[in-house]
């Protein structure tokens, strides 16, 4: 109850039972569910030891249309529609879907006697790459359906985009190549304080690129000196009274991917 609540989702109503707030998280109504949809936000528990690593991403593929064929019990083929339904929700709306990823035994096929050692809340974002008309379903960690752009990309940012000076000091041409690179690389999230950035209007993922040396100063444009910043971040990074401080921890970060 508690990562879905960190993930977004309104939990209220887990104590709308008889068991009331104090039984909330064990509330049959929410606790068993696989998917959570308010509309905007989909939040979804996969099994670690089902993600798969596939071309350096990692993924989990799964076929849910078999599965509710066979399915006997009626509350878990309830589940498995409904995280069929969010799915194809977060497909259509290119909406990102976010993963409990849950660690421990399952029951017996068809039961609910699954022992939960641990759960996570990943904190990148996943994307539904298809769902094939036979029911396949690829999903892949990163933000492969909606992908990043960076101040440079945007176009109705316009001249008073409050860095460009500063984040170009000089007409030196910038290497898209480069900094798509470093966009995938972040997943979508800052890769100082690990926030997601956010959504544009056109259903990208918004964050910003910075020469963590500056060109000026002779640093290079290339990914091991360029790193995705959140907006606050990147001005911090700029302007702040610790920027000499910030630089250090960015060029530890950098050393470290
Ligand atoms: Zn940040
Ligand atoms: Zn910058």
């Amino acid at each position: 109850m508690d990562l879905v609540a960190e993930a977004g989702i309104d939990v209220s109503d887990w104590s709308n039972f008889r068991g009331g707030p104090s039984k909330a998280r064990v509330n049959p109504k929410y606790c068993y569910e696989w998917a959570f949809d308010d509309g905007e936000k989909i939040v979804i528990t996969l099994w670690h030891d089902e993600l798969i690593r596939e071309n350096g991403a990692i993924e989990r593929r799964f076929n849910l249309n078999a599965h509710v064929k066979t399915e006997q019990n009626g509350n878990r083929k309830a589940r498995r529609t409904r995280l069929r339904a969010a799915l194809t929700h977060a497909l259509n709306a290119k909406l990102p879907v976010r993963v409990i990823v849950v660690d421990g035994t399952r029951g017996a096929l068809g039961k609910d006697t699954a022992k939960v050692k641990a759960r996570l809340l990943d904190p990148a974002p996943w994307a539904v790459v298809h769902i094939r008309g036979d029911g396949e379903i690829l999903l892949r960690r990163g933000m492969a359906a909606a992908p990043s752009v960076d101040q440079f990309s945007i176009s109705e940012l316009g001249s008073d985009e409050p860095n460009r000076r500063a984040v170009s000091g000089s007409v030196i041409a910038r290497d898209g190549a480069v900094r798509r690179a470093v966009l995938d690389r972040s997943l979508g999230l800052c890769e100082y304080c690990k926030a997601p950035g956010f959504r544009t209007s056109g259903g990208q993922i918004y964050l910003e690129t910075h020469h963590v040396v500056p060109l000026s100063e002779g640093g290079s444009d290339r990914p091991t000196n360029v790193i995705a910043l959140c907006p606050n971040d990147h001005r911090k990074a700029h302007h702040s009274s610790k920027k000499d401080e910030i630089r250090m921890k960015l060029l530890k970060i950098l050393e470290s991917i």
